[in-house]
């Protein structure tokens, strides 16, 4: 049996897998801890519940417009002017199933076969593979100079006449800083001059620390939503915790949303109403919530810069925003999916090698779990790497002996 090559040289989602990974070691009784894991641990918002247990209880839940739900696309209208202080109209808007659809049907919409999607490492995983499923070429950029911030020489560099779009999240997972508005201001008149699509995927923009607050892109540009090659992209999932409903949106001009419908349609038909009218209600509801969420991610990632502060030879930038962290693990090993198959053999924590987001030698650390989490999780990593640090450890009830070094 022949397969697609090119389905076949698609690589599995590094993060869903360890995911998976994670799942069947506890499912052996194993007292696994998930530094690897991109979601909050908060309940839904109610309104976004009761919403939806209101709309199930109709027992009507058939297909809705494939753009999404006129109430909906309402509410990200509604969204887009409190937040990004531009208006739009609902042809400018879709809905999908989760950020991640939108991206790649926004590719899928713009791309011809060979053309190239720049992507600034360190990037998050999916980027690559899905600008491949769309026949078009991944380009990274990475910072010449060693950070985390992108420079415009390094974009400029890689630009050629086959350069169709470039993909910015800020602030970025995985390393969590956020682009500077000098940067981002660059960008946006390189992009409308040279005719480049800017793909801002805005997922955790509410997600800031220390009363930062990201410029929209929009900012940046004096043209209206039908002119600018800015397209907008976030989601309820980072923002309520509500990964599991998979509803995003795209906002982008007429004529890219009229195919981007043209081709859900035929993928999906539409995003399950049901799902909708809770996104409806997380935005339309109490937004208290979003604050209390980035209040504790933010107590959460204190704890994590301080836990790895006492760790021997570890350097780490301190995120701005999103849950993550990039530390440099290069002092105990270069090789990222080793070190983090050692420490979830070894240790029990979950980790994503750095390499997965075109950074080798540094492992991504998720702090959107508990404190506990993080504390315990450094702890265990330390005894597995640190030399310096006691040799004993209890990792559930069973006493762990380090006889590896
Ligand atoms: N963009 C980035 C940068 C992400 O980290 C994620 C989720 N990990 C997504 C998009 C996808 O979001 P959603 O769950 O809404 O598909």
């Amino acid at each position: 049996m022949t397969l697609s090559t090119l389905a076949n040289s698609i690589a599995e989602s590094p993060t869903i897998r360890l995911n998976e990974e994670a799942r069947l070691l506890r499912e052996r009784g194993e007292a696994v801890i998930h530094l690897g894991i991109g979601e909050p641990k908060n309940r839904a918002p109610m309104t976004a519940i009761l919403a939806a247990a209101s709309k199930l209880s109709t027992g009507e839940i058939k297909y809705s417009p494939t753009d999404g739900l006129p109430s909906l696309k309402k509410a990200i209208i509604r969204y887009t002017e409190e937040n990004y202080d531009k208006v739009v109209a609902p042809e400018n808007v879709i809905v999908s199933a989760g950020a991640k659809q939108s991206i790649y049907n926004i590719l899928y919409t713009i791309l011809n076969p060979q053309d190239e999607v720049l992507i600034l490492a360190p990037y998050w995983v999916s980027y690559p593979e899905m600008v491949k499923m769309c026949y078009g070429v991944p380009v990274v950029v990475t910072p010449e100079d060693g950070t985390f911030y992108p420079r415009f020489e390094d974009i400029e560099r890689k630009v050629t006449s086959s350069t169709k779009a470039i993909i910015i999240n800020s602030p970025n997972n995985p390393s969590g800083v956020i682009f500077g508005d000098e940067f981002l201001a660059k960008i946006v008149d390189f992009c409308e001059r040279k005719g480049i699509y800017m793909i801002m995927d805005d997922i955790y923009h509410k997600l800031v620390f220390d009363g930062r607050h990201p410029t929209p892109a929009y900012k940046f540009t004096t043209k209206d939503v039908e002119n600018t090659k800015i397209i907008v992209v976030n989601g309820v999932a980072k923002l309520y915790g509500m990964t599991g409903f998979r509803i995003g949106w795209a906002v982008a001009n007429r004529q890219i949303v009229r195919v981007m419908t043209n081709v859900q349609s035929q993928v999906t038909t539409c995003t399950s109403p049901f799902l909708q009218t809770a996104a409806e209600g997380a935005l339309t509801g109490l937004q208290s919530i979003v604050e209390n969420l980035r209040l504790a991610i933010q107590n959460n990632r204190d704890v994590m810069m301080q836990e790895l502060k006492s760790f021997t030879g570890i350097k780490c930038v301190k995120p701005e925003g999103t849950f993550y962290c990039l530390p440099d693990f290069r002092a105990y090993k270069s090789d990222s999916v080793a070190l983090s198959d050692f420490l979830l053999k070894r240790a029990f924590v979950v980790t994503v090698p750095g390499k997965e987001f075109g950074i080798e030698g540094h492992l991504r650390l998720s702090f959107a779990g508990s404190v506990k989490d993080v504390t315990e999780g450094i702890a265990r990593i330390k005894w597995a790497l640190d030399p310096n640090s006691p040799n004993e450890i209890y990792i559930g009830d069973k006493k762990m002996i380090r006889d590896w070094m």
